[in-house]
């Protein structure tokens, strides 16, 4: 999971000349300024998102890119339209509550609007970049992410700092579901995405392993042939004081092409668990 300023002027600039440019005079209206009518430019638009969240996916922080497996994902999804709705996010994140106004309370207007807000369709603050969540849909049969949540509440995790953790067996949690918890609402929002998948956790156990090593980033990128994962799992992982009896099998069902490959997609972790002991 990444977290956000959103801070990123160009992209704000960005997105007020788009309006700017979607109002018309002549007729005292907007035209076009919706997400999918098509003068709205996606992949401007993901390669902001990409370029802060370092290329990874907002929610499971699989390696992504600029191209047709990323999708755009709306913090307050576009369904929303009450204003009733925009509440619990906006509790949650001053951001959103400061430049966010809804969609369908925007684009009616017949006079030229000062921005922010931002309706919240097109706002890059209310827009990151995340997998197309099929990652394990056909090996292990489930979807994660965006494709998982599709149009629920979840809470604006990006946006609040300092509230995910991983656990040394490659849990999850966020302190906002608890705080959930203690308030007596079941909400456990994480659960919502399947980032606790057994498959999603083993990866990150085996990352939260070779972090513990002296392995470098070339070494595990420049591996591509069976003997050199081979290699890497005997220096690395085998003969690692933190692994304990469990982590055997771990090990062995990684230790194969497909296995490797989906590692390798999420190394953003070997950094996280060196930084966060
Ligand atoms: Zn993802």
């Amino acid at each position: 999971m990444v977290t956000l300023n959103k801070n990123n002027q160009t992209a704000i600039d960005y997105v007020t000349n788009f309006i700017n440019g979607q109002w018309f005079e002549d007729s005292n209206r907007y035209l076009g300024l919706g997400f999918d009518d098509g003068a709205f430019n996606k992949a401007t638009m993901k390669g902001y998102c990409l370029e802060e969240q370092n290329n990874v996916c907002c929610y499971c922080s699989r390696e992504i890119g600029n191209n047709n497996h990323t999708e755009l994902e709306h913090i307050i999804p576009r369904s929303v339209d009450t204003e009733n709705a925009l509440q619990p996010y906006f509790n949650l994140s001053n951001l959103l509550a400061e430049n966010i106004v809804l969609q369908e309370s925007f684009r009616p207007s017949t006079v030229m609007q000062v921005t922010p807000p931002f309706p919240h369709h097109i706002a890059y603050h209310n827009i990151v970049a995340s997998c197309n969540g099929i990652t394990f849909k056909s090996s292990e049969y489930f979807t994660c992410c965006n494709r998982k949540r599709e149009d629920d509440f979840i809470p604006p995790y990006n946006l609040i700092q300092n509230n995910i953790m991983y656990l040394h067996d490659g849990t999850i949690y966020s302190t906002i579901d608890t705080t959930y918890e203690e308030q007596g609402i079941q909400y456990n929002s994480i659960t919502h995405l399947n980032l606790n998948k057994q498959t999603l956790k083993n990866i990150r156990r085996i990352w939260f392993l070779l972090a513990g090593t002296d392995v470098t980033i070339n070494q595990l990128t420049q591996a591509i042939t069976i003997d050199d994962y081979k290699e890497i799992f005997t220096l690395y992982l085998r003969a690692n004081p933190l692994k304990v009896i469990n982590d055997n099998n771990l090990i062995d069902s990684f230790e194969n092409e497909t296995s490797w490959k989906i590692l390798m997609y999420y190394k953003y972790f070997l950094n996280y668990f060196r930084n966060n002991y």
